[in-house]
C-alpha cells in the first residue's frame, strides 16, 4: 500500500499510461543492487531513488576524488576524501527519505557480492573494469539476478538486458575483453544518457512493462544515432553454455 505522502511523492509517475499505483507498489517491493557509485551509477541511484525503489544497495569501494566530479553529479566538492558509497547514501537519502539505502564501501568480488545482492530483483552494471563484471556475471548465472549492463566508451554508449539463460552472459559478449589501467576518456553527459537509459530500462524491468533482452542499444553521441545490434548467446560460452 501506498502512503498519503508517497502518492503525492510519485503523483506525476502515477498517472503516466502503462504505469499506475501497480507500478508503483511494485517499486516499492523491489530490492535493487547498484554496482559502482560513479559516472553510470550517479544518475542511475538518482533515478531510481526519486521513482521509489524501495530497496536500493549501492556498492563502491573507491573515496570521491577531484577528478570524478565532472561526470559523478552523486558526488560535490565538499565530499572528496569521503567513501563515495556514504557520499551516495547521504544525497540519495537527502532525495528520498522514504526508501531503504544501504550503503557498501568495499571490493566486489566473489566472496562480498551474496550480502549485497542477496535477493535482489536485478543488480545494474555501472562498473569500470571486466572484472567485476564477471563477478556479477556468475553471481547473475548462481542465483537467477538479471543484470542491466551499460558501458560507454568515449561518445560511445551500450546498454543491454543481461538474463541468462534467456539472453547472452557478460562472457558471451565480452569473453576476450581486458582491463586497461589508462584514464578513460568521459564526458558527464555521456555517462548522463547512458546511466538515465539503464534506470529507464531497470524501472521498465521491475514493472515489467517492456525489455531489452537480446538486443543491445548502441548509442553514438556525436551523431545521436541509436541503434539496436541483435545479439545471442555464445553456445560454447564458458560460463553459461551449459545452460
Ligand atoms: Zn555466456
Amino acid at each position: 500500500m501506498l502512503s498519503e505522502k508517497e502518492h503525492i511523492r510519485y503523483q506525476r509517475q502515477l498517472i503516466l499510461p502503462q504505469f499506475g499505483t501497480e507500478a508503483q507498489e511494485k517499486l516499492k517491493n523491489a530490492k535493487v543492487f547498484v554496482a559502482g557509485a560513479g559516472g553510470l551509477g550517479a544518475p542511475v541511484c538518482y533515478y531510481l531513488a526519486a521513482a521509489g525503489v524501495g530497496h536500493l544497495v549501492v556498492c563502491d569501494r573507491d573515496k570521491v576524488e577531484l577528478s570524478n566530479l565532472n561526470r559523478q553529479i552523486l558526488h560535490s566538492t565538499k565530499k572528496i576524501g569521503t567513501p563515495k558509497s556514504d557520499s551516495a547514501f547521504d544525497t540519495l537519502n537527502t532525495l528520498n527519505p522514504e526508501i531503504n539505502i544501504v550503503p557498501f564501501n568495499e571490493t566486489i568480488d566473489n566472496n562480498s557480492i551474496a550480502k549485497m545482492a542477496n535477493s535482489a530483483h536485478i543488480m545494474v552494471d555501472c562498473l569500470d573494469n571486466i572484472l567485476t563484471r564477471r563477478v556479477l556475471n556468475r553471481y547473475s548465472i548462481k542465483k537467477n539476478i538479471p543484470i542491466m549492463h551499460a558501458g560507454i566508451d568515449g561518445w560511445n554508449t551500450q546498454l543491454t538486458l543481461i538474463n541468462p539463460p534467456h539472453t547472452p552472459c557478460i562472457n558471451c559478449l565480452f569473453d576476450d575483453a581486458k582491463d586497461s589501467t589508462e584514464p578513460k576518456p568521459v564526458l558527464g553527459a555521456v555517462a548522463g544518457i547512458a546511466g538515465t537509459l539503464q534506470a529507464l530500462e531497470t524501472i521498465k524491468y521491475i514493472v515489467g512493462t517492456n525489455d531489452i533482452s537480446n538486443t543491445l542499444i548502441y548509442l553514438d553521441s556525436i551523431t545521436l544515432e541509436f541503434s539496436k545490434i541483435s545479439i545471442e548467446k555464445n553456445k560454447n560460452c564458458s560460463v553459461c553454455g551449459h545452460l
